[in-house]
């Protein structure tokens, strides 16, 4: 009895894995999704000179750091394709040493409207009203309470990006959270071959993976120009193989494929 039971509950998983596959546009195989947070200098001066030689498009999570020198730039890329998502107006996480506010204080409300103040900023800046957003420092706990089913509840935006690391791509589709998707966030000082090997690894599942970039050749959190330059070349070896389309794009393909519960945890 126990044995046919493991054996049903084997051959339930196995059609369940085969459910959640998903089938990419244009057949490809798998898809990357490159994100940059925080509004870094070193983004606009080095990463997307870089991105547009290549003629690829990524998500850039933005805080209200965007200023007067800044702002023109972020508009003409979201003009040229690229996604500019909601990072908060001041960046709040738990904790004082490496952020300037902390969010120990926050309450569920008072992030979210920290977050609705944002959008209106970005509506502002590329008059876009469908917006996606990323946790600060990847924490989904303000004041030491989540506020993720609030953030749902809102409706202010539609998908949140979390954090992860190398092994949080995303293969089974039918139990994604929309607001709680994972991310390899980088640390800092990864090799351009760490970051293909991710990219393989993306491929062989025929999955979603997201990567979180801050600094590029500079700021903090930073790779090495010449470690996104090999990232980038790899991604150009593979674009038959691999879709690359802003956070938003590959979440709302997602969306239409599986329809996304709006899980509650
Ligand atoms: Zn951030």
């Amino acid at each position: 009895m126990k044995i046919l039971f493991l054996i049903l509950l084997l051959i339930s998983g196995l059609s369940g894995m085969a459910q959640n596959q998903i089938k990419w546009p244009e057949n490809k195989k798998s898809t990357i999704v490159l994100t940059y947070d925080d509004a870094l200098p070193s983004q606009l001066k080095v990463a997307v000179p870089d991105l547009q030689r290549a003629k690829l498009t990524a998500t850039f999570f933005l805080t209200s750091d965007i200023d007067s020198n800044s702002i023109a730039s972020w508009r003409m890329l979201s003009k040229k394709g690229f996604e500019l998502g909601n990072h908060t107006v001041f960046h709040p996480c738990a904790g004082t040493d490496d952020n300037p506010v902390p969010s120990d204080h926050y309450t569920a409300y008072q992030i979210i409207r920290e977050i609705e103040v944002m959008d209106r900023f970005l509506y502002a800046v590329d008059g876009k009203t469908k917006r996606t957003f990323a946790y600060p420092c990847a924490e989904t706990i303000v004041g030491g309470k989540d506020y993720v089913d609030s953030l749902r509840k809102y409706t202010l935006v539609k998908y949140a990006r979390a954090g992860g690391d190398s092994t949080a791509f995303i293969t089974d589709f039918s139990h994604l959270d929309p607001f709680r998707v994972p991310s390899y966030g980088l640390e800092g000082g990864e090799t351009g071959a760490q970051l293909i090997a991710f990219v393989k690894k993306v491929q062989q599942s025929g999955g979603l993976g997201i990567i979180m970039i801050h600094g590029v050749g500079g700021d903090y959190i930073t790779i090495s120009a010449e470690a996104q330059r090999q990232l980038i070349g790899y991604l150009q070896t593979q674009r038959n193989e691999i879709w690359i389309p802003t956070f938003q794009q590959a979440m709302d393909y997602v969306n239409k494929q599986i329809p996304l519960k709006a899980q509650k945890q």
